[in-house]
């Protein structure tokens, strides 16, 4: 793949862009990943705060695997000790933030996982959405394609992952326009292990930069989490 042009500010400062653009490379999502993400992205689906369900429970799956990881193999948590989802926006940057501390992705599993390996729920969800089927967008999770549902509330999304199998961070990022980029984490490795999803909210999304907003949808979502989640408040 080519290098490209990654611009993921104001998450990285320039010189940390300047250095992934050197070293990103691009890749096409899988055509009906695509077509999945149109139709999320342009939707007009009233109850997009589902997508925070979905993080939460990727992030859960991910700290579950971790901590049978860690019964396994002697030392897999020393990488990051606690299992934890964190919580954080920021207003003025108009991002919200969620990081979890389990397993987190290879380079691989990056590209592999989110876009390029095609999954039979993408076709079939399409299919039972409206049309013949009842699906609506709210069942995306039963479909194994819940992550999509970000872009119900994002225009870019970023992902910063460090797997116990890859020696580097490395970010995957798309605005949902039929491709993604993926590059090592020009800020090294700042997760240890695990997660980092950050989301750049659409203009209409401005709900979800508010602590009592977030607050309510995680206590909401987390009912069976077994994993502490901290939301980061902000003091006015
Ligand atoms: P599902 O959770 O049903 O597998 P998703 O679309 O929600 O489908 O997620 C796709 C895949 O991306 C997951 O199976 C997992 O491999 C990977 N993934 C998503 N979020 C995370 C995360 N927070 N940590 C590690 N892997 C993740
Ligand atoms: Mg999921």
């Amino acid at each position: 793949p080519e290098p490209v042009h990654v611009d993921v500010s104001p998450l990285f400062s320039e010189e940390e862009q300047a250095a992934m653009s050197e070293s990103s490379e691009k890749y096409e999502f899988q055509a009906e990943v695509t077509r999945l993400m149109d139709i999320v992205i342009n939707s007009l689906y009233k109850n997009k705060e589902i997508f925070l369900r979905e993080l939460i429970s990727n992030a859960s799956d991910a700290l579950d695997k971790a901590r049978f990881k860690g019964i396994k193999e002697k030392n897999f948590l020393d990488t990051k000790k606690e299992l934890e989802v964190r919580i954080s926006y920021d207003k003025e940057a108009r991002t919200l933030t969620i990081a979890d501390s389990g397993v987190g992705m290879t380079k691989t599993e990056l590209v592999e996982n989110l876009g390029t390996v095609a999954k039979s729920g993408t076709t079939n969800f399409m299919e039972n959405l409206g049309g013949e089927g009842d699906a609506d967008l709210s069942m995306i999770g039963q479909f194994g394609v819940g992550f999509y549902s970000i872009y119900l509330v994002s225009e870019k999304v970023t992902v910063a992952s460090k797997s116990n199998d890859d020696e580097t961070q490395n970010v995957w990022s798309s605005q949902a326009d039929g491709s993604f980029v993926v590059a090592p984490d020009p800020r090294g490795n700042t997760l240890g292990r695990g997660t980092e999803i950050t989301m750049y909210l659409k203009d209409d999304a401005s709900e979800y930069l508010d602590d009592y907003k977030i607050e309510s949808l995680v206590k909401r979502y987390s009912e069976f989490i077994t994993f502490p989640i901290y939301l980061r408040k902000t003091i006015e």
